[in-house]
């Protein structure tokens, strides 16, 4: 099988893709471009001298493990650089092939001898056991822990809004399955540090005791991994394998919801773990509580050790966050900017991470420094970017005010006809334009239970249908709540 040079950089970007945040992959890796592969040297086009510097330094062993399991161990990598004579302005958005003035630049950026050198450092593929097959009865065994070395706890700030999580994860870290937090299950919105915290906990176990089999893996992939060993018949295998495992670190357990076969299994597998003493953390984007679609049996486990809840950082800790993130990738921007970026992206710390990245980006593709003016107009294109979401508070209030009624009522216990129909018709709005499930959605209004909350959305539904006025007014909430949308 030949493969060609868009299918090996292909290959490359789905391995890269499973390891770094969505928006460094898609500032750093959608523009690059591949351009040729030579025997077993890959090119790739990068839109200027930064960017190529830039990937160097953070990405170097990540490209280096792609290309080598693209193109094996004699594989390597050459970067093309773009020489733009007409500096792009503007939004400074980089898409490759929109430069077509520039030219390649080559070979002086040929990092080919240079890169492998640097990006030889110990990468053995044989000293991992492929996940999850071993042969069983093997007791000391090594496990490729799918560990992220960037996420630490000290590369983890500390706030009111994760004080908990951190607090239980660090005992966790250092008396792994001898602290009561066994599970200690983590749940917060997105991009809020569930990921780094599993792994910054990850990471400080395999330090301090690396023959210990630490083993980071999102439900997802354990799915993937279920479904496959019942495909080839290695249930056993598979099951033997997670077993043997010292400290497992579950992530987005959220996606086990309705996978009853696989919930079966990780049952048990839970159970073995924590009958030998061993650690278990979970990762979750909601609490048991508002889980659906799970076992009783296993819910019941998830809250027997500590459920530790994480919030959106304050501007406090926003502004620290954006600091450390900085000292970390060596950049310095003046501490104006940083208000400026802590006070206007509050929403959380992926999108704190993605505005630092952006204004940075933009700064070398527009060859200016970085200034508060500079950080105006990048954020006006990043708040125009983010999807926003609207919440079931926002609901609450909208309708709450198209009714002329308190938003207290509508999660009391008021019968009142109008009262009644504005709390269905906000629940209606919650199932249809947010991600809360029924239960979720009963809890914000007052306590209800899911069932309540289908019979609100079939009303709704039904007075559509007959009700020509109630139509209308239903429409009129809908626009209200799309132009708080934006
Ligand atoms: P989640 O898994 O909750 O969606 P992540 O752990 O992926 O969130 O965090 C998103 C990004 O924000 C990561 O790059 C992470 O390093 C960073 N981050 C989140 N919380 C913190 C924190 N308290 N201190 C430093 N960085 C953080
Ligand atoms: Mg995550």
């Amino acid at each position: 099988m030949t493969m060609t040079y868009v299918d090996v950089w292909a290959g490359c970007l789905q391995l890269i893709r499973d390891r770094i945040p969505p928006q460094s992959f898609d500032t750093w890796f959608r523009p690059i471009k591949p351009v040729r592969l030579d025997q077993h040297v890959l090119t790739i086009e990068v839109p200027s001298q930064f960017f190529y510097e830039w990937l160097e330094e953070h990405y170097v062993d990540l490209l280096k493990e792609a290309i080598h399991a693209m193109l094996g161990p004699s594989g390597s990598l050459e970067y093309a650089i773009v020489v733009d004579n007409h500096a792009p302005k503007g939004n400074g958005h980089s898409h490759p092939g929109s430069h077509p003035s520039g030219h390649l630049q080559m070979p002086s950026h040929s990092v080919k001898g240079d890169s492998s050198s640097k990006m030889g450092r110990d990468i053995n593929p044989e000293r991992a056991v492929p996940n999850p097959f071993v042969i069983p009865g093997i007791r000391k065994f090594e496990v490729e822990s799918n560990l992220n070395a960037q996420y630490t706890f000290d590369s983890f700030i500390e706030g009111d809004c994760n004080r908990l999580a951190r607090a239980a994860g660090f005992a966790v870290a250092n008396k792994p399955g001898v602290t009561a937090y066994n599970p200690l299950f983590i749940y917060s919105g997105v991009g809020l540090g569930k990921t780094h915290l599993l792994q910054a906990i990850g990471n400080a176990i395999k330090e301090n005791s690396p023959r210990r089999a630490v083993l980071y893996i999102s439900s997802e992939r354990f799915i993937n991994q279920f479904v496959e060993a019942v495909r080839k018949g290695t249930v056993n295998d598979f099951m033997n394998f997670y077993q043997m495992i010292d400290v497992l670190l579950v992530d987005d357990i959220q996606f086990l919801a309705g996978k009853d076969k696989t919930q079966e299994n990780f049952f048990h597998v839970f159970n073995h773990l924590r009958q030998s003493g061993k650690q278990i953390v979970l990762a979750s984007d909601r609490s048991p509580n508002e889980m659906e679609g799970m076992e009783e049996r296993l819910l019941s486990r998830f809250k027997w050790g500590l459920n530790a809840h994480m919030q959106t950082p304050s501007y406090e800790t926003r502004k620290e966050i954006l600091k450390s993130k900085m000292r970390q990738n060596g950049i310095e921007f003046s501490e104006d900017v940083v208000d400026f970026i802590a006070h206007n992206i509050t929403t959380n710390v992926r999108e704190l991470e993605g505005a630092l990245i952006k204004l940075l980006a933009q700064s070398s593709l527009n060859r200016r420094d970085v200034d508060l003016q500079l950080a105006r107009s990048m954020l006006q294109n990043f708040v125009d970017n983010v999807s926003r979401e609207i919440t079931v508070e926002a609901i609450q209030r909208i309708v709450g005010e198209h009714f002329a009624i308190d938003v207290s009522q509508l999660k009391a216990k008021t019968r009142k006809r109008q009262i009644v129909q504005a709390r269905q018709i906000a629940m209606y709005f919650s199932k249809e334009m947010t991600r809360h499930s029924l239960k979720s959605i009963g809890l914000h209004f007052g306590g209800r239970d899911h069932s309540t909350v289908i019979h609100a959305i079939t009303t709704v539904n039904d007075l559509m249908t007959t009700d020509k006025s109630f139509k209308q007014s239903v429409n009129e909430i809908r626009k209200r709540i799309s132009m708080e949308l934006g």
